[in-house]
Parts: C-alpha cells; structure tokens; sequence
C-alpha cells in the first residue's frame, strides 16, 4: 500500500483571503508532500512497507528507533485529516450531531471555541489542536510536533495545524488571528460529523 499525497478537497485560491494559495503551495505542495517523500522512503524494504497508514503510524509510535517513521507517517496523516477539516464558505456554528454533542459535553458552542482556541493558541511551538471523541464523549486535545490522538485511545473529529508554516506567510506571528479565522470562516462541520461514532 503506497503512501500518497491525496487531492486536496478545494481549489488552492478557493480559501482566499483567508488562506492563501501561496501557504497551500508550501504547506501542501512542499510540506506535505516532503512528509509522503520521506515516509516512503523510510519503509522501503522493512516490515511496514506494504502497511496501510494507521497501522504504520501505530507500529511506530513510541518507539525511539522508529521515531522517523512515526514523525513522517503521522504528519502524512495529520495533514489529509487537516485539508478536510477546512473548505471555503466553512466556519461558525456546528450542525447535526456536532452541534448536539458540543452542547452536552461543553455546555455551549461559544465554550466549545473557548476550549479550542485556547488550545490551540497555548501549544507551544509546533502542534495541532484536536477535537476528538475520548471515553465517549467529546473532548479538547493538543498534540506537539507529530503526535496524533489515535495513538491516545482518541479518535479524530476536528484538527487545526499551529505549526508556524501553516499561517506564517498569511498572519506572521498573530497565531491568535489565525485561529479565529480558522474558526469563523474555515471549519468543515460536515466532515466533523461525518467522523462521530
Ligand atoms: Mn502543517
């Protein structure tokens, strides 16, 4: 099973003015794509070569020898999880079951972007802020560098990349800013629901 760098889900200017197509062409065209290149060239010729994704991923976590692989193999995933977490004309309020179970695990949606920003804006250095759905209910994570939650018994609803090469080019260093575009006007709800359990 070869590891690629899948389509994006939208156009590269399609998320203007609030990410540029210059950030996707770093991010996803260099990036990204650097993570796909290494990956693959780091399983070649071992056990985990013909592995899908998750199971590389999983193999590999926690284990110092194999730290380059876990890195690369978690960021290939990290970031096709991210691309479809945002999409142009996204953002405020959930919908569907999102919406119902944000409101019985936070209280409210305006707790919920709380949480989330404040995550996000408090992950120091490179990361991901996470909402994810833990011991069935839904709950606030933050990973550094490649980390991801399904290595933490957590499965995936919604990711943000607060590695600076995510936001550099369009806000420098007003990662507060970013996140609250990210937020208001770039959040999938349709994909985060389509996630829940
Ligand atoms: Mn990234």
């Amino acid at each position: 099973m070869a590891i690629t760098l899948p389509e994006l889900p939208f156009a590269k200017n399609s998320l203007e003015p609030y990410i540029s197509e210059r950030t996707l062409e770093f991010h996803y065209g260099k990036h990204h794509n650097a993570y796909v290149v290494n990956c693959s060239k780091l399983i070649e010729n071992t056990e985990l070569q013909n592995e899908p994704l998750e199971v590389i991923i999983k193999k590999s976590a926690g284990n110092a020898s194999m730290a380059g692989i876990f890195n690369n193999s978690a960021q290939v995933w990290n970031h096709s999880f991210y691309w479809n977490c945002i999409k142009p004309n996204g953002g405020g309020a959930p919908t569907g079951k999102a919406a119902e179970l944000i409101n019985k695990d936070f209280g409210s949606f305006e707790k919920f972007v709380e949480e989330f920003k404040n995550a996000a804006a408090t992950q120091f250095g490179s990361g991901w802020a996470w909402l994810v759905q833990k011991d069935g209910k839904l709950q606030i994570m933050k990973t550094p560098n490649a980390d991801t939650p399904m290595v933490h018994g957590a499965k995936a609803l919604l990711t943000i990349d607060v590695w600076e090469h995510a936001y550099y080019l369009d806000y420098q260093n007003r990662r507060p800013d970013y996140i609250t575009t990210f937020v208001e006007k770039l959040i999938n709800w349709d994909f985060v629901n389509s996630n829940i359990e």
